[in-house]
């Protein structure tokens, strides 16, 4: 057998399009321009690169970038003050703080500050309990990727054994919390799992959200199993610099029926989910039913 790869630079192309579509109807109907602003903190290189990602999507999508930047050497009192005047803002309706922040800066009393109807990036406690709670709410974007491009295979998840590894704020924990909501029967994975492999063996669906570059093997694949490959390390061989994901992919394909590569699967929809986000946040706070996207 040799697994299909998920396209996700083409899914990712295809929400994007769905997007900018919702967006000029958003224009046309309510003379309504979503806007969305990234706070970077420092000089972050990979930080930079992303940021500037970010704004050239949004504006490709037809909505507003804005970006703030701060010094590296910002208080967290700085911080917090962008937040709120970015709160009150009724130009902006998506806020994403760009992490890491600096190390003299407490994330988590940032991200907490960030109104939850504009928190794009799902991080909030409101947005996390909604999750929990299966009420509607602003979703983390990776995990919100990696359901698309796992339904994208098999529609319907219902009754698949989903095994996470990985149990992050990020993207494990709220990502076995989507799959909980496709009714499938959910394992959640981590550093002190025993006999961590046999677990991944008894996955329908196998998601990896570790970074450890190839941690998992093509033996650990059940026959037939989807894999969604979420992580993204960058290693050096044979004198190049590459970037590989956690499940070791050329042995894992043979087994597999469907598989994320890295570069080019869950990477990519992670950035046309959060386009997705702002132009559902503009449109629920103002009440309106939210966009087809
Ligand atoms: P974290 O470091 O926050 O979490 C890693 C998780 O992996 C932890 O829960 C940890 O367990 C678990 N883990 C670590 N080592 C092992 C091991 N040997 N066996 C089993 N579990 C282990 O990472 P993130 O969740 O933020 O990111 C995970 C990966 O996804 C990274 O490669 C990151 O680059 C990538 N990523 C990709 C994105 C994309 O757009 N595609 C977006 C975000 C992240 P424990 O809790 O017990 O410590």
């Amino acid at each position: 057998m040799s697994a299909d790869i998920i396209d996700g630079k083409a899914a990712a192309a295809t929400l994007r399009e769905t997007i900018a579509v919702a967006v000029a109807a958003m224009k046309a109907d309510h003379e309504l321009q979503p806007g969305l602003a990234v706070v970077l903190v420092g000089e972050d290189p990979a930080s930079q690169v992303y940021v500037r990602n970010k704004g050239v999507a949004t504006e490709k999508a037809g909505m507003r970038s804005i970006e703030h930047r701060l010094p590296a050497d910002a208080t967290e009192e700085a911080v917090t003050d962008l937040v709120r005047r970015l709160n009150a803002d009724d130009t902006v309706d998506g806020i994403l703080v760009q992490l890491p922040l600096p190390d003299h800066i407490n994330s988590a009393r940032v991200i907490e500050e960030i109104d939850p109807a504009k928190d794009v990036d799902g991080l909030t406690e409101a947005n996390a309990g909604r999750l929990m709670l299966g009420k509607p709410g602003l979703v983390p974007c990776t995990p919100q990727g990696s359901i698309i491009l796992a339904k994208s295979v098999r529609g319907n998840l219902s009754g698949l054994h989903a095994v996470v590894v990985g149990r992050s704020i990020l993207v494990g924990k709220p990502l076995a919390m989507l799959l909980l909501a496709e009714n499938c029967t959910v394992t959640m994975a981590h550093s002190r799992t025993k006999n961590l492999a046999e677990v991944c063996r008894g996955a329908d669906i196998l998601c990896a959200a570790v970074g450890r570059p190839r941690m998992i093997g093509g033996d650990w694949v059940k026959e037939g199993a989807i894999i969604i490959d979420v992580g993204i390390n960058r290693i050096e061989e044979d004198g190049k610099n590459r970037l590989v994901g956690d499940v070791d992919f050329d042995a894992a394909k043979v087994r597999a029926s469907a598989i994320t590569p890295v570069p080019g699967g869950v990477g990519p929809m992670t950035i046309a989910c959060l386009l997705r986000n702002t132009v559902i946040a503009a449109a629920r706070r103002r009440g309106f039913s939210d966009p087809a996207v």
